[in-house]
């Protein structure tokens, strides 16, 4: 049975504990009680509760991945590193030259966002966008301009969820959202929850992104200073084999390797094991793809849909990954598994977290460790 907790419970287990992944999940739906300030969630006042939606919804209270495999993509995995996926995994890209002059990469993401805002699939999406100085925020968007406005990483960590609690508010119907692994978690939870209705079966789509880490923003700011710019003088972030890259507004190119960017990474992140938006409709990463290109693992009928529709629509162009580009991509799904297996082994000893629910015998197929 599921342990159940309250807004105490999960001050003390997860965000104290150093596993707040300031995804935005725990606040989205009860704003009143829960608001965000300097990368964490800010009780605002105590909820008398005994069973708290915010500690029902988080993903680092508990996660059951194959519970939310069967129930979403009607199947287990069995590919242990990136998950469960149907058909081929894909390299993709927008079709649009505009689309892909904002993008980050082929410009997939916002793309099938355009594409299914514009044929009335979706009347909004959940985007994260950019306020002053590289400070991501959830962000409703509702037309071409919107998406277009929010396209591109921000390595940065952005409460993404809590911009579905707003559209949701403001009565949208059809909502979709972008986010990373730990988005995806949350938003999984919040569908999948027997203890609260938000209204989550109006989230209609889960788009999920590649993620190796997030950056604490107060430390980014300082490696950049250590690098000899400033947020500031940022145009645009990219991580490209093996190297952190910063694209400065006066064009300059400075490249660190990314092993050195290790100091400024989230504390929460050490404890993930989900590099590939696992639990996502579909999920969009670089790697595996040429330069301008997208990777794309398709994973349930909605995604698989979404994808056939916008290629119909000539929206993007698509072929198979090769074999060996699917290494590249299992290759750094492994690399963050093994490097975080054994901060979650001595994490869920003394303090009992995470719980993934997942049977003793399973852990090694989960984690992709043998
Ligand atoms: C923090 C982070 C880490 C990543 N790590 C990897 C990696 O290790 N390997 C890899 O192959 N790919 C990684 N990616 C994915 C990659 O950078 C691109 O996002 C992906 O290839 C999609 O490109 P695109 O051109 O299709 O997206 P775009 O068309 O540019 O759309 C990107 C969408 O993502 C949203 N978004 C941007 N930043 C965030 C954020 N912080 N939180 C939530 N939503 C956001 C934007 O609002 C936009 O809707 C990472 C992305 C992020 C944000």
């Amino acid at each position: 049975m599921k342990r159940k907790g309250n807004i105490m419970d999960l001050e003390r287990e997860v965000i104290y504990n150093g596993l707040c992944c300031y995804c935005g999940t725990c606040g989205a739906f009860c704003k009143e009680y829960i608001t965000y300030e300097n990368e964490i969630p800010i009780t605002k006042k105590k909820c008398h509760e005994i069973y708290g939606a915010c500690y029902d919804f988080c993903p680092r209270t508990s996660f059951a991945p194959f519970e939310v495999e069967r129930a979403v993509f009607g199947g287990i995995r069995t590919d242990n590193l990136l998950g469960y996926y149907q058909g081929d995994i894909i390299t993709a890209r927008a079709t649009d030259e505009a689309v892909r002059e904002h993008a980050q990469d082929g410009g997939v993401v916002s793309a099938l966002l355009v594409n299914l805002l514009e044929q009335g699939e979706i009347d909004a999406a959940v985007v994260s966008k950019t306020a002053e100085n590289w400070t991501p925020e959830p962000f409703v968007a509702t037309k071409r301009e919107d998406v277009l406005a929010a396209a591109g990483s921000k390595y940065t960590q952005c409460p993404s969820v809590s911009g579905v609690g707003d559209a949701l508010e403001q009565g949208y119907k059809n909502v979709a959202l972008v986010g990373l692994p730990c988005h995806i978690q949350g938003m999984r939870k919040v569908q999948m929850s027997t203890g609260f209705d938000v209204g989550a079966d109006r989230v209609k789509l889960l788009i999920g992104l590649f993620c190796s880490e997030t950056f604490d923003m107060h430390s980014l700011e300082n490696k950049l200073v250590e690098l000899g710019t400033s947020i500031e003088e940022v145009e645009k972030f990219n991580i490209k084999k093996g190297s952190f890259i910063v694209h400065t507004k006066a064009g300059e190119e400075i490249k660190t390797p990314i092993k050195l960017m290790r100091d400024c990474m989230r504390e929460a992140c050490n404890y993930c094991y989900d590099f590939a938006a696992e639990f996502a409709d579909l999920s969009v990463g670089s790697i595996g793809s040429e330069l301008g290109w997208s990777t794309v693992i398709t994973r349930s009928k909605v995604g698989e849909e979404i994808v056939k529709k916008a290629k119909a629509a000539g929206a993007i162009e698509m072929e198979k990954l090769s074999e060996e580009q699917v290494k590249e991509v299992r290759r750094l799904a492994s690399f963050k598994k093994r490097r975080n297996l054994k901060n979650i082994y001595d994490k869920t000893d003394p303090v009992r977290i995470l719980n993934m629910l997942v049977e003793p015998e399973m852990l090694e197929q989960f984690l992709g460790v043998k």
